[in-house]
C-alpha cells in the first residue's frame, strides 16, 4: 500500500461527522439533505473557559426546569414544537400582556435572553419527548408481556436526573463570524457578556448553508460546533435504480481482515465490469496493533494485577483507538472516491457475520477483534460518505461470498500461489472453478459476487436464470480496469486479476490492453452474455 499515512490525531476528530442524514421520502424529484458537523477549537483566555461553563451550567438549569414543566403538563407533547415553545412561553415567560405568569422564568435567572431561552426549551422539548415515547413503549413492552403472565424484570424509563446540553447559539447570542473569530453572548456569572473568541482548526467551507453553532466543553478546551448542510437531488431508491437502468454503475466492496482492507469493484447491473480497486495496508496495521499489544501485555506482566476501573495501559489503547478510527476514515473516504471517479451511484457491502474466536496468541486475538471491528467502522464512514457524494448504500447477505463463482455460481477452490489448485484453505489468496476453469484473485471474486447479489435481489425476482457461456481463452487479455489517469493504482495482485477476453474490448471505451496473464476466463455477469 502506498500512501496510507500513520497520522494519529490526538485532539478533536477533524472529520466528526454527524450521521443526522435524511432522506425526503417523496419520488425522485425530491431534494434531499446531508448534515455535517465542522468541529473548531476556540482559543480562550482561562477566565473566558469559566465563563462557558457557567453559561453551560446556566443552559442546563433552564432545562432542567422546562423538563419539570412538561413533565407536570404531558399534554403539551400533543402539540407541535411550535404550538408546545409558545405554551410554555405563556407558561414561565413575563411580558406587559402576561405580568404573572404562573411559572416565572425569573425563579431560575433573570434577564434570559430570548433566545437563549429558546435553545434551552427547544433542548428540553426534544429530551422530553424522548423520554415519554421510550416509557410508552416500556408500557406496551409490560403490558404485553403481562398479558401472557410473564414477570416483567425491566426497569422503567427514568427522566434525566442530571443535565448535560451545550448551549446553542441562535442568531441573536453570536455575530461578526470571520474566518478567525466570532463574538458570542454568554452568561459569565454575574452578567450577561459579549465576547470576542478566536477560532482556529477547520475552515468552513465557502457558500455552505450553515445551522446554529453549538458551544460545547471537553475538559478545559472549548470548542465550536457548526452544523453545513448540503441540498442534493435526491439519488431515488435502489431498487428502482437497479430495476430501470440496465447501464446503472454500482461499486461492490468486500472488506477483509488480511492485507487488502477492502477490494472494490465497479460493475453494470447488467454485468459488465469496469475497474477494480485493491486497497491494502492490513498486513502494516495488524503490525501496528501487534506492537502496541505486546507492550501492554508486557506491562500487565509486570505489574501482575489490575486496578479495578482503572484504564490500563491508556495511552497505548489510546493511540491503537486512533490509528484505527484514522485508517478507517482514509478507508471509507477511498472507497468513495474510486466509486465517484466511475460515477457509481451505489455503494454495495455484505452484511458483517459474526466474529468467529480464534485460537492463539493474545495479541493475534486482540488484533483479529479489531480489524473486525474496523470493518464495521468502514461500512458506517463510507454510509455517510457516500450519501454526501450522492450515493447510497445498500447491504447483501454475507453466506458464501468468498467461496463461490462469480462466474457460474459452484463452489470454488481457494489456494496459496505455489499449491494445488484444490480444497479451500481459509483466507487463501487465489481461486480457481472446476466447473467454468475461472482463476482469480479470492478477494476481487468476492467483491464480484457481493455486486451481483444486489443486481440479483431485485432484477431476478421471478425470472428463469439465464444459461451462461463457457469461454475459452483466446491467449489475448485484456485488463478490465479502466484507467483513470494513474489515480487509482492496483497492485501487482489486481493486476493478475484484472484481466478480462479478447473480444470484449470492442463493446467498452475504457479499455487497455496489458500483457498476458495466467487468468483462462474472466469474471463476468450472466446477463451479459
Ligand atoms: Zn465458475
Amino acid at each position: 500500500m502506498d500512501a496510507l499515512v500513520f497520522f494519529i490525531n490526538s485532539g478533536c476528530c477533524q472529520c466528526s461527522n454527524d450521521p443526522r442524514i435524511y432522506r425526503c421520502a417523496a419520488g425522485d424529484l425530491a431534494m434531499a439533505k446531508a448534515t455535517t458537523t465542522i468541529t473548531q477549537v476556540l482559543t480562550s483566555r482561562p477566565e473566558q473557559a469559566a465563563w462557558f461553563a457557567a453559561n453551560q451550567v446556566l443552559s442546563n438549569r433552564v432545562c432542567a426546569f422546562y423538563f419539570a414543566i412538561i413533565h407536570a403538563h404531558v399534554k403539551i407533547l400533543d402539540l407541535s414544537n411550535k404550538e408546545a415553545l409558545t405554551a410554555l412561553e405563556k407558561l414561565t415567560h413575563t411580558t406587559k400582556s402576561h405580568p404573572a405568569p404562573i411559572m416565572p422564568l425569573e425563579e431560575v435567572a433573570e434577564n434570559i435572553p430570548a433566545m437563549f431561552r429558546r435553545a434551552a426549551l427547544n433542548a428540553a422539548l426534544g429530551s422530553a419527548r424522548s423520554f415519554f415515547s421510550h416509557l410508552q413503549k416500556w408500557q406496551k413492552r409490560k403490558e404485553k408481556a403481562e398479558a401472557k403472565g410473564m414477570k416483567v424484570h425491566e426497569r422503567p424509563p427514568v427522566p434525566p436526573r442530571t443535565w448535560n446540553t451545550s448551549a446553542v447559539l441562535y442568531a441573536g447570542m453570536c455575530k461578526h463570524r470571520s474566518e478567525k473569530s466570532i463574538v458570542i453572548k454568554v452568561w459569565t456569572g454575574t452578567c450577561w457578556s459579549w465576547i470576542k473568541v478566536r477560532i482556529t482548526g477547520r475552515k468552513l467551507p465557502p457558500e455552505a448553508s450553515l445551522g446554529s453553532p453549538q458551544l460545547i466543553g471537553k475538559g478545559s478546551q472549548w470548542g465550536l460546533h457548526t452544523p453545513i448542510e448540503k441540498h442534493f437531488k435526491s439519488p431515488g431508491k435502489i431498487e428502482k435504480q437497479v430495476t430501470t437502468n440496465a447501464q446503472m454503475k454500482m461499486c461492490a466492496v468486500d472488506l477483509n481482515i488480511n492485507e487488502h482492507i477492502a477490494v472494490c469493484t465497479i460493475q453494470t447491473v447488467e454485468g459488465s465490469i469496469l475497474a477494480t480497486k485493491f486497497i491494502g495496508g492490513g498486513r502494516r496495521l495488524c503490525g501496528f496493533r501487534k506492537k502496541l499489544l505486546g507492550r501492554i501485555a508486557h506491562n500487565r506482566k509486570k505489574t501482575g494485577m489490575l486496578a479495578e476501573n482503572e484504564q490500563d495501559n491508556a495511552n497505548l489503547w489510546n493511540k491503537m483507538r486512533h490509528v484505527d478510527e484514522q485508517v478507517a476514515h482514509l478507508i471509507s473516504v477511498r472507497i468513495v472516491q474510486f466509486a465517484q471517479a466511475y460515477d457509481a451511484t451505489v455503494l454495495v457491502f455484505e452484511h458483517l457475520g459474526n466474529l468467529k474466536p480464534t485460537q492463539g496468541k493474545y495479541s493475534k486475538r486482540g488484533n483479529e477483534k479489531r480489524a473486525y471491528w474496523m470493518k464495521g467502522r468502514i461500512f458506517k464512514y463510507a454510509k455517510y460518505k457516500a450519501y454526501k457524494a450522492g450515493m447510497l448504500t445498500s447491504r447483501v447477505p454475507p453466506r458464501n461470498t468468498s467461496r463461490e463463482c462469480a462466474h457460474c455460481q459452484s463452489l470454488v477452490a481457494r489456494y496459496h500461489a505455489n499449491q494445488p489448485a484444490e480444497g479451500s484453505r481459509y483466507g487463501a489468496p487465489l481461486v480457481y472453478c472446476a466447473q467454468c476453469a475461472m482463476k482469480g484473485n479470492a478477494d476481487r471474486n468476492a467483491s464480484l459476487v457481493i455486486g451481483q447479489r444486489l443486481a440479483t435481489r431485485y432484477q431476478q425476482k421471478g425470472k428463469p436464470q439465464t444459461p451462461r457461456r463457457e469461454e475459452k481463452s483466446s491467449g489475448v487479455a485484456i485488463c478490465q480496469d479502466a484507467q483513470s489517469g494513474g489515480t487509482q493504482p492496483s497492485t501487482g495482485d489486481a493486476r493478475h486479476a484484472d484481466t478480462n477476453e479478447h473480444g470484449t474490448a470492442q463493446e467498452r471505451g475504457m479499455m487497455m490492453v496489458e500483457p498476458v496473464s495466467d487468468i483462462a476466463h474472466q469474471l463476468r455477469f450472466p446477463c451479459e452474455l
